[in-house]
């Protein structure tokens, strides 16, 4: 088991297949000049498998997540799926992504056996789009949620983030587009992991916001749900139901007591955290010839170390060096 000193067990494992990306979302990513990881850094397709495969085998992982950066672009990501489903126990999968080239990759990763994706989609107005992710590919978003949808890897669940002047007005009307279409909302707090270091916590869109804003259109009931358990989302029942929307207040109503994650970047270090400053090194074990068990045992004294909390509400909070892109979101 991957267990921590504050009594917390880690099975929900979230791997970086690429700290690269084809937007360049403001909270996340500068415009230009961000230093990509060299290829040589990169864990291969293999050893990423290997590394999953302990993680679920000797570790209790039972959820993985591919994220990034933008996982889509890593041409090994079917077959990456297709051999983490031959693990036993089969672990579940998901992918967050920016949606662009689903529309191509949705059936074969369900084919591979990927059970469901997030995409990131933060406006329905094009023009709001391009200033937000400083590319003008909002069509494609909405064709790769479409495709989604139509090849079964549902729940589509859709992540936004409101910033402040930009998108902060569109949340009831993302929200009316999302039940039409069946998507699940889950709006997200910005959080201070821009490789800008841009974020600033006076004038930030909370979750208390949000919600107003919401009702200002909809009835939300909490749902009462024994599932939610560490899931980071607060549920609201849209309307009396069926419909659901998630609102994930990381800053203003943290969850970190209830977290069972465990991060993988795409260089193959451990984060036990994603506020965590220190990573724990297993692509240099693994390439000195570790054992599966003797990387279990380093990834075990990684989580051991986990912090009660993400330390956000500290004055003397420090953003880690690495954003968001490299971290894996
Ligand atoms: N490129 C993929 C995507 O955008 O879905 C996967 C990686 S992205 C880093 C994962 C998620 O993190 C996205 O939903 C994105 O909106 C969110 N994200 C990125 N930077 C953020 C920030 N500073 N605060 C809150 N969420 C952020
Ligand atoms: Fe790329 Fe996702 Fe970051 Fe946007 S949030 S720049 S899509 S990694």
């Amino acid at each position: 088991m991957l267990l921590d000193t504050h009594g917390r067990v880690a099975t929900d494992l979230r791997v970086s297949l690429t700290d690269r990306c084809n937007l360049r979302c403001t909270y996340c990513m500068p415009e230009e000049g961000l230093q990509w990881l060299a290829k040589p850094e990169l864990l291969t397709d293999d050893e990423i498998v290997r590394l999953i495969g302990t993680a679920v085998t000797l570790l209790g992982v039972t959820e993985v997540r591919f994220t990034g950066g933008e996982p889509l672009l890593r041409r090994g990501l079917a077959s990456i799926v297709e051999r983490c489903a031959a693990l036993a126990p089969r672990p579940r999968m998901s992918l967050t992504t920016n949606g662009i080239g689903l529309r191509r990759t949705a059936a074969a990763l369900r084919d591979a056996g990927l059970d469901r994706v997030n995409v990131s989609l933060d406006t329905l107005r094009p023009e709001v789009f391009k200033t937000l992710t400083r590319r003008d590919r909002h069509q494609d978003v909405l064709d790769g949620l479409l495709a989604a949808r139509e090849a079964g890897l549902t729940p589509v669940k859709v992540n936004t983030v409101l910033m402040p002047g930009l998108n902060d007005d569109e949340a009831p009307d993302l929200l009316a587009w999302a039940v039409e279409h069946s998507y699940e909302l889950r709006f997200i707090e910005q959080m201070p992991l821009d490789a800008q270091h841009g974020w600033k916590r006076e004038g930030m869109i909370t979750a208390g916001d949000i919600l107003e804003s919401l009702r200002t259109r909809f009835t939300l009931t909490p749902e009462q749900d024994e599932r939610r358990g560490s899931a980071p989302a607060e549920r609201w029942i849209v309307d009396g139901g069926p419909h659901r929307v998630g609102v994930i207040g990381s800053v203003t109503r943290p969850f970190c007591h209830a977290c069972d994650r465990t991060r993988l970047t795409a260089d193959g270090q451990v984060r036990n955290c994603l506020f965590a400053r220190e990573e724990t090194d297993l692509r240099g074990a693994l390439r000195s010839g570790a054992s599966d068990e003797e990387l279990a045992a380093i990834w075990r004294q990684a989580m051991w170390g986990k912090k009660a909390g993400s330390g956000l509400d500290d004055p003397s909070f420090l953003q880690p060096d690495r954003p968001m892109s490299a971290i894996g979101g």
